[in-house]
């Protein structure tokens, strides 16, 4: 296996690197990162020369667009009337009741198309639309985040491409056909292993070519600045409102502990970005064989600084687990940079609590989960056993996404 390319380049440009170097405010944990993309000693910008234009224009593009009332209201009525945000913050009695804890679950899976994806690239979608770009260009790995865009294309008018592994292409042929059917071109990549990480590579180079007409449309809090802070803006609307909906259930409190399944870590760092200045402990959870945090070392992929599954030679090594979307072999900067400073904890859960999680969800709260958030129940089951959550404390967990994906691999699992 070979190490992705783009990994050569600048760090945000000679004159954001002259900033940082000279102390500029890193600013507080889940603000602005500094001007090169820093979230401590992770992020940046390592992109080839060709592409920097690209990421300056999209930032500038981002921050004015953000602070734009025009745009905050043209979003928010898409997310309510498209995407039916708010998602209700549901109590999960016969849960609480088996676990010792009180449980309350952010419902993203039942935000259109199944999962919180959709408020990314909605937001990106309408910011492609703004910069007069009529094309968006995706890589998709179990095929989410594929389906995800080429939603929001159809719903604006705009064209879609979308690179795929011809391995992915294979395994994941019902969602290439949704794809194809919401008017998306999928592009089978035939480099390298021929999964998740060859289809960014090809997605960046379509973009190199096509910058003046085409948006990048990143699925998660990864890649180079602007995106991880960007996408993690576009998702906090997951945490602001669960914010208020705890509150509402908990007259006036905040939840003792916030969980959270990673994959990039989108839905995670939406939901802390709602919460990391409450006394909450946030808690991101990741699949054993794709623990970036808990098993990786820090190194230069995708146009980031981050902590990556590698070997020795700094090789970029395949992230294995039951979940698609959680077998990306990094994570987003700003997560390495939250567990370098404490403020969150990462932990790994194997394949079989997983599944144990699934079918207790299932069969004490009605609710079929995805299995990336059965990985954060999982968690929440081990440590309400093991003391690792104390008895009577109240957990929100966010339920990034529904089950329906899932259920045919997970009946051919268990049978
Ligand atoms: C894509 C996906 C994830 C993983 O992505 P993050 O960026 O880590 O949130 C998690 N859950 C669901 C349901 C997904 O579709």
């Amino acid at each position: 296996m070979t190490t992705p390319p783009f990994l050569g380049g600048q760090d945000g440009g000679p004159v954001a690197d002259a900033a940082a170097r000279r102390g500029a405010p890193a600013g507080t944990l889940m603000g602005r990162p500094t001007a090169g993309g820093r979230f401590g000693e992770f992020g940046g910008r390592y992109v080839p020369e060709s592409l920097v234009p690209a990421c300056v224009e999209l930032a500038a593009a981002f921050d004015e667009a953000w602070a734009d009332p025009t745009f905050r209201s043209h979003l928010d009525s898409l997310l309510a009337s498209y995407a039916g945000r708010p998602t209700p913050v549901t109590e999960c009695h016969r849960l609480s009741e088996q676990l010792g804890v009180r449980v309350l679950m952010k419902r993203e899976d039942l935000a259109h198309t199944g999962s919180h994806k959709i408020n990314n690239v909605l937001g990106q979608a309408l910011l492609a639309a703004r910069m007069g770009k009529g094309r968006l260009v995706a890589e998709t790995g179990a095929g989410q985040h594929g389906v995800a865009s080429a939603t929001a294309a159809a719903l604006l008018g705009l064209d879609c491409v979308v690179f795929m592994g011809e391995v992915d292409v294979e395994r994941q042929a019902l969602n290439v056909f949704r794809m194809r059917l919401l008017g998306a071109e999928v592009r089978p990549v035939s480099s390298g292993s021929r999964t998740l990480k060859d289809a960014v590579n090809e997605a960046l180079r379509d973009w190199v070519a096509t910058v003046e007409t085409t948006h990048y449309c990143i699925g998660s809090v990864m890649g180079p600045h602007p995106y991880p802070y960007m996408v993690r803006e576009l998702q906090r609307v997951v945490g602001d409102e669960a914010r208020g909906q705890c509150r509402a259930l908990l007259e006036g409190r905040d939840p003792d502990v916030v969980v959270a399944c990673i994959g990039g870590g989108s839905n995670a760092a939406g939901t802390f970005a709602g919460f990391v200045d409450t006394d909450a402990a946030l808690v991101g959870v990741e699949a054993a064989g794709g623990a970036a945090l808990g098993d990786g070392a820090p190194g230069v992929v995708h146009g980031m600084r981050s902590m990556f599954l590698q070997d020795e030679a700094g090789q970029i090594l395949e992230a294995h687990s039951i979940s698609a979307g959680l077998d990306y072999p990094g994570i987003g900067p700003e997560h390495a940079h939250l567990a370098a400073t404490g403020r969150a904890t990462y932990h790994a859960v194997e394949d079989a609590e997983v599944l144990d999680a699934f079918r207790l969800l299932a069969a004490t709260e009605g609710i079929i989960p995805a299995l990336e958030p059965a990985h954060a129940v999982a968690w929440l089951v081990r440590a309400a056993r093991t003391g690792g959550v104390a008895p009577g404390s109240t957990v929100l967990i966010t339920m990034s996404g529904r089950g329906d994906k899932d259920v045919a691999q997970v009946m051919e699992m268990l049978s």
